[in-house]
């Protein structure tokens, strides 16, 4: 009888998990799922976080969604308390993805799964899979959308004009970063060998155009110093942008040194997120591009992950090769973006993303 309490008690408080594996045995029915998002400051992650809670909850799950306000001491106190409370499993977007190894391990040593969620989480054994959109292909998409739009035709035809362009990359604690980046690099580089396209600041390296904490107020000085000190009266033709927040705060630069006129238009502008005020400003005619991923889609193939890991079966992934943290490469599921310029905002409502009303 002791024996069989006290196995009865270590399979109740997680010890001895299903099938050998790891993972807690109450993960199925009631079981708590930990979601760990960075922010509220952008649009994207109230809708993940949100999108997640109501998809978990529908899958029989209750959930404890904790928002990080961008401070990494902060997530790293959420996920503690998430495993103090024994969350079955444990979903995260990191701040920075490279400050979670100590509190990871606590998690593993608890016996908790951990998803990566849209960010990779870097330099851990203690992460089971990834989930996220093609990171590389957003880059490429901005990119090519740029290469179009000023008609540029293959790279080794050189004797079309000559355009100048700036370049912006994400926070440099953020592994999408160099994803989003390299992607982009791929297009353009061609087209910067050829003359076709110009730096005129010469800050062409990702260390040099990064924005800490993806911040459009940091990207609207930045602009306004690459405006005043390399352009004169040359004039900006295209900024490489990588999220909405970024293109919005760039705008308001542009807009400040004159741009925005008949005589002087402003410069094609990407973005990413297809958030609410770029999607409005790409009606308008000011930013000209972002990037739609379904926070909808990433969330629903992030529950059937999660709902698969808790209960022994294989996940579904369509990447295993090309997200390594350092530490293993993590089993991921991408999904696809999508490029949305002016004359395919239909599709946002289209789709339910928003509606009809929303984009007026
Ligand atoms: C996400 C982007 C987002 C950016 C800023 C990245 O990790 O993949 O969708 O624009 O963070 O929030």
């Amino acid at each position: 009888v002791a024996a069989a309490v006290l196995l009865g008690s270590l399979t109740a408080c997680g010890q001895e998990a299903k099938g050998g594996s790891r993972y807690k045995p109450d993960a199925g029915e009631g079981a708590t799922i930990g979601l760990a998002m960075p922010t509220k400051s952008s649009e994207r992650w109230i809708a993940d976080g949100e999108n997640m809670a109501k998809q978990f909850q529908k899958a029989g799950y209750q959930t404890d969604l904790q928002y990080g306000d961008d401070k990494v001491e902060n997530q790293v106190a959420q996920l503690e308390n998430m495993i103090t409370k024994g969350r079955s499993l444990l979903v995260v977007a990191a701040i920075d993805g490279s400050a979670l190894t100590d509190v990871l391990g606590r998690a593993h040593d608890a016996g908790i799964p951990v998803i990566s969620y849209d960010r990779l989480i870097l330099g851990t054994e203690n992460v089971d899979y990834y989930a996220s959109f093609d990171n590389e292909r957003v880059g490429r998409l901005e990119a090519q959308y740029i290469v179009d739009k000023l008609k540029l035709g293959k790279p080794e035809d050189k004797s079309g004009d000559s355009y100048n362009i700036e370049l912006f990359a994400g926070s440099p604690d953020d592994n999408n970063t160099k994803y989003f980046w390299n992607g982009a690099m791929k297009v353009l580089q061609p087209y910067f060998d050829s003359g076709r396209l110009t730096v005129r600041s010469k800050q062409t390296r990702m260390n040099q155009a990064t924005t800490l904490r993806w911040d459009g107020g940091t990207a609207q000085k930045r602009m306004d110093d690459l405006i005043s000190k390399n352009y004169g009266s040359a004039k900006v033709d295209a900024v490489l942008s990588p999220y909405d927040g970024i293109s919005l705060g760039i705008i308001s630069a542009l807009k400040s040194a004159g741009y925005g006129s008949k005589s002087r238009p402003l410069p094609v502008i990407t973005g990413q997120d297809a958030e609410l005020a770029s999607v409005k400003s790409i009606i308008r005619g000011e930013q000209t591009q972002t990037v739609f991923k379904d926070t909808r889609k990433l969330a629903a193939q992030t529950v059937a992950m999660g709902d698969a890991v808790l209960n022994d079966r294989k996940p579904e992934v369509n990447n295993t090769t090309g997200y390594h943290n350092g530490k293993k490469t993590v089993p991921a599921y991408l999904l696809d973006p999508v490029s949305i310029d002016k004359s395919n905002t239909d599709l946002l409502v289209d789709e339910g993303y928003f509606t009809a009303g929303q984009l007026t």
